[in-house]
Formats: C-alpha cells, structure tokens, sequence
C-alpha cells in the first residue's frame, strides 16, 4: 500500500508515493508551467501505468496550488508548506530545529523547537538566489547548472558579488567577468553573495540553532550548502530526496489524518488524468470583503471551490452564475 503526496508549485509539481515504512518508491517532477491542473494530470498519466487505485491508502496535497489540486485528487489532507517541509524533516530527524528552504522561485526558513514549528519566514518577492535565478546565471556563464556547485568548491578567493537582489547580483556579475575573474570565483563570490541575502532578508531575526536542514531545488548546488556551513559556522544537512519534501511531508500528513479518524480515502483514482478539468472565478458581493471565489468543474460538474474567506460557497457548494 502507498501514501500520495501532491506538492504544486509555482515552477514545479512534485508527486511522490511512500510505503507503509514512509521510504520514497517513486518521485515525480514536473513543471508547473503556470498549469498546475495539466501538471497533476500528466504526472498521474504517468503513475496510472505503475500502480492501481486500490494500492493508495491516502492522498494529500500541499504547495501553492494545493487547494486546486486537493479537488482534483480527492485529497485526505491539504497543508501549507511550511508545516509539509516541516513534517517530512522531522519524520527523518527529530532533532531538526532549523529548515532552509530555497525552491524555483521562492525561499523560506522554518524554526522548529521540540518538533513544533515555532517559528518561518517566506520570500516570494526577491528572486536573488532562487533556482531560476541561478538557472540563468549559469546559463549566461555556460556553465551546466549541476556543475556550478563543483565550480564553486575549485575557487581559492571568491570575488564578493553584490547580492542584495537578483539585478544587482547579476549587473556585478557581469562587470568582475569583464575585470577577467576566474568563473569559478566568480561563483563561489556569488554563492556566498547569495546565502548573505537569505540570511539578512528571509532569515533577519530569526534563532537558526543546529541540526539545520537544506532542502529545495538549489539545496543540489554543493556551493551554496558550503557557504551556509562557512557563514553558520554548522554542518549543514542535505536530506536524500531535499527536493519534493513538501510533497513527502503532504503524504505523511495524509497517512496521519486517516489514522487518526478511521476513515477511507478521498482518492479519486489515477483516471483523473482523463478528465476534462475548468476553474473559473468570480466575485462575490456577500460583503465589503468582495472575495474572488475559484470553483473547479469536473467534466461539465462543480466539483469544489474556494477563496472564500467565510466558507459561504465552499461550504454549500450553491453558485450564482456571476462568473468573470
Ligand atoms: S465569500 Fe463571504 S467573506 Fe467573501 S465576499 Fe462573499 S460573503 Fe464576504
């Protein structure tokens, strides 16, 4: 049997399948491409080839596009990342107390104290030091991306690079190249340039202890996790699959939640992948509050909504047919 957990993304869509004993068996990533139902749609399509309906004992979703996706899948649980990240980190270590997130396009930084979260902060505006950031520096410098950490490490002197934000990081990069820097001292520079901004922007104030986890997309760059170690002063851990932990943590949520209240599935099956999908929105005058209400359509059929601050539609499920 086999827990799901769903992870949409801005840029990705992870959808990871665990045992009884919470070991990862299969691992999905796709772009979300701004499509976030069409990216659930085609990982299922791949997973319905693999496995039967009856095997998944519980579904749960998580991520940005998580309350699309719980309509989609029929989903047991849905969370927000922060305690997914947190979940999936604290099921292989309990004496985690600190989590650094760094995905596609945003960053986070978890507290965790007696396995409680105590504490988080999210960086969704700055893109300096994000994948797609880095993506594009490598790119610029021709360098494949999974050897810019590897770069970074064969550096004697970093160059310091301006890291305040992705345009200065990269205008400064752009002029050391043009003073003739090395490459790979330039990366290391804009390593350390990078994990400087983390922690005075995503991370200002916050009480980073030891054992501290590195998860996300970039936590593959061996660069940064050694200027993390070098600017903590800790060892710095990379968990085995550090990049679909909201999705691992969304599966053992899911697990949680059923055990807890005895209950079977919502899952809908892997024949989702085959169904004909719509969201549309409106805006509701209930309230000066003026909600934009998202409701999903399932071949033609209401399947679920949400935005509702006061639960008036989602509860209900009645809709007046203000569509915009
Ligand atoms: S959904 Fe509820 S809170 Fe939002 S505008 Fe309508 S009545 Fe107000």
């Amino acid at each position: 049997m086999y827990y799901l957990g769903v992870d949409v993304g801005s840029v990705s869509t992870d959808i990871v399948l665990l045992d009884e004993s919470m070991n990862v068996v299969d691992e999905i990533y796709l772009r979300t491409k701004g499509r976030p139902i069409k990216a659930v749609q085609e990982g299922f399509k791949i997973l319905k080839d693999k496995y039967d309906d009856k095997e998944i004992k519980a579904v749960g979703t998580t991520g940005s596009g998580r309350a699309i996706a719980s309509f989609l899948v029929g989903a047991d649980a849905v969370k927000n990342e922060i305690t997914a990240h947190a979940v999936a980190s604290l099921d292989i270590d309990k004496e985690v107390r600190t989590i650094l997130e760094i995905g596609g396009q945003d960053s986070k930084i978890i507290i965790l104290k007696d396995g409680i979260v105590t504490d988080f902060a999210m960086n969704t505006v700055c893109a300096a030091g994000t994948g797609s950031f880095l993506d594009r520096q490598a790119e610029r410098l021709e360098i494949p991306i999974e050897k810019f950490g590897e770069y970074a490490l064969k550096s004697k002197m970093a160059v310091r690079i301006a890291g305040r934000c992705a345009v200065f990081a990269e205008s400064d990069m752009i002029h050391k190249q043009q003073l003739g820097y090395e490459p790979c001292d330039i990366i290391k520079g804009l390593c350390e340039a990078l994990v400087r901004n983390y922690l005075n922007n995503v991370a200002k104030g916050k009480d980073i202890q030891p054992k501290i986890f590195f998860q996300g997309g970039v936590a593959a760059n061996i660069g940064m996790k050694a200027a993390f170690e070098e600017e903590l002063g800790h060892e710095i851990f990379i968990p085995p699959h550090f990049n679909v932990m909201g999705a691992i943590g969304a599966a053992i949520i899911a697990k949680e939640r059923l055990e807890k209240t005895n209950r079977k599935t919502n899952f809908k099956g892997f024949d989702i992948a085959n169904s004909e999908f719509v969201s549309t929105s409106f805006e509701c005058s209930g309230c000066p509050n003026r909600c934009e209400v998202v409701k999903i359509l399932e071949n033609g059929k209401v399947i679920g909504c949400f935005g509702d601050r006061c639960g008036k539609w989602s509860e209900k499920l009645l809709f007046i047919p203000r569509v915009v």
